[in-house]
């Protein structure tokens, strides 16, 4: 079976958060040898089922920690190619590798210094983000956190101080409507050792959703909808910014906008995926 088609429309297994109570050195000791024989027992009787695909693990499948396969690992990676350091997209033939950044970029008002990505919005990539969207994609959504936590950790330029996350409106949240960069946050910011910030930021108003529009109603959209929370001081602070995709990067620049006002030293861009549809 095609493997990018069998990732589609599968049941996944919800993790389940562990709160472990404070207890003595040498009783925690033991708790966790324990632990650690239980939960290989527990793997070997029911081998982990990849968040992506549905299909069980193999023992040492994966990367440690991350609810995937390698299969499906190696999909959303891709062959690798070189991107602009400054929006992560891929690099046109003639540009040299290292380039700082792009045609796309160049000459433009680009707010943030950096941006990361998984890989380009299409194939795999795609379908797994489509997928975190769904109700039931909560699973698939911090596995793809844990993956970009991964692939920020050997490559980020600034260690970043604060974390956060695109943030939506409140009554998106009482609407129940999936937010998978607050999701994201969570496990990135886990995977890279820094603590999330995940009331930094508010958004202002309800804005209409970015991929409904072109790219000058998306620059529109979001003019003026972010701030800072009342009470953070963020002066000096080196700021990354969670989100799913960038694909005009009009969101980020406001975030990185708003964010430099009130004091960043630097801001740092991370997404599961770059979607290259339009232009900047
Ligand atoms: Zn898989
Ligand atoms: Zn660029």
């Amino acid at each position: 079976m095609d493997h990018e088609k069998s990732v589609a429309n599968r049941d996944v297994r919800v993790p389940t958060p562990s709160r472990r109570p404070v207890q003595a050195q040498g009783s925690r000791r033991r708790v966790s040898v324990m632990q650690t024989i239980c939960g290989r027992a527990a793997n070997l009787l029911f081998p982990p089922i990849c968040a992506l695909c549905a299909i069980p693990s193999e023992p040492d499948d994966g990367i440690v920690g991350i609810n995937l396969c390698n299969r499906c690992i190696c999909d959303l990676k891709g062959t690798g190619f070189p991107v602009c350091k400054k929006c992560a997209r891929p690099l046109p033939k003639g540009i040299a590798d290292d380039a700082d950044d792009c045609p796309n970029c160049r000459g433009k008002r680009v707010r943030f210094d950096r941006t990361y990505a998984i890989g380009v919005y299409g194939g795999v990539l795609r379908e797994a983000v489509l997928q975190m969207k769904q109700a039931t994609g909560e699973p698939l959504t911090l596995a793809m956190g844990c993956l970009l936590g991964e692939h920020l950790s050997n490559k980020l330029a600034v260690a970043p101080t604060h974390v956060v996350a695109v943030p939506t409106h409140w009554t998106r949240r009482l609407k129940r409507d999936v937010n998978c960069a607050e999701i994201l946050l969570e496990a990135v910011a886990a995977k890279i050792g820094v603590r999330g910030s995940g009331r930094l930021l508010r958004c202002r108003r309800n804005t209409s959703k970015q991929g409904t529009l072109l790219p000058h109603e998306r620059r529109a959209n979001v003019r003026g909808a972010y701030r800072v929370s009342t009470g953070y001081v963020i002066s000096g602070a080196k700021v990354l910014v969670i989100d799913d995709v960038m694909t005009t990067g009009a969101t980020a620049n406001e975030i990185a906008k708003i964010l430099r006002r009130a004091g960043a030293a630097s801001v740092e861009v991370a997404v599961v995926a770059r979607g290259i549809g339009f232009d900047s």
